[in-house]
């Protein structure tokens, strides 16, 4: 999962970006308005996390515009605490959800948490594949009951692939969703931690489907 964070403030920038990293996203960010919106425009993001007050262009002016031009990834605004218009004007605007300064970091990775979940299809923070499960809060893995021992970019991978179970995702939408705007990216990457994973998680969970991509599923392939 890919968050973009869009806070002009250093300290909480810096303290978004290491609590999101920390909690298994891969995170860009943004300082000013301009910046923000670009990286919105042009990137797909599982959550973003945007500050009203913004230099340069402000954080209703950027949700407005891309809402006009349908980008329809998942928002939250970071609003101050006494100022109840910005909250409606944000929701107004196509915000998801509000967070008001000062906050607690773990009230914002509960709601990140919950607009991945919402906007994937899940109600619970658990999501199971057969004897496989994700607890999306702590980050954990389980096979079995069984800890599954991953690093951080196996952990993104699989995170990526049990949003979204049952359905083909394609090489190059995993590779949009899991690694930071300037990671070196290669799809070849790809193919080695789907190798790696299937050797952490038995029961050939993760089928390849020839030409597009692959999927997570416990039901056999069709012959
Ligand atoms: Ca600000």
């Amino acid at each position: 999962m890919r968050v973009l964070v869009v806070e002009d403030d250093p300290d909480l920038n810096r303290q978004l970006v290491t609590a999101l990293t920390d909690g298994g996203y891969a995170v860009d960010s943004a300082k000013d308005g301009e910046e923000g919106y670009f990286l919105g425009e042009t990137e797909p993001y599982d959550v973003v996390i945007l500050d009203i007050g913004l230099p340069k262009m402000d954080g209703i002016s950027i949700l407005e515009q891309w809402r006009r031009a349908e980008r329809n990834m998942p928002v939250i605004i970071l609003t101050a605490r006494d100022r109840w218009s910005d909250k409606v004007q944000g929701m107004d605007a196509g915000a998801d959800d509000y967070v008001a300064k000062p906050f607690h970091m773990e009230e914002l990775l509960a709601r990140v948490r919950a607009q991945v979940r919402r906007s994937t299809g899940h109600a619970k923070n658990e999501i199971e594949c057969g004897p496989l499960r994700l607890d999306t809060k702590s980050a954990r893995v389980t096979y079995d009951g069984q800890p599954v021992k991953l690093t951080s970019h196996e952990y993104r991978l699989l995170a990526y692939m049990m949003h979204h179970n049952g359905r083909v995702v394609s090489r190059t939408e995993l590779v949009e969703h899991l690694y930071e705007q300037d990671f070196d990216r290669d799809s070849n990457t790809i193919e080695v931690f789907i190798g790696r994973l299937r050797k952490k998680i038995p029961g050939d969970l993760i089928k390849t489907v020839r030409g597009l991509g692959y999927r997570l599923s416990e039901e056999p392939d069709a012959p």
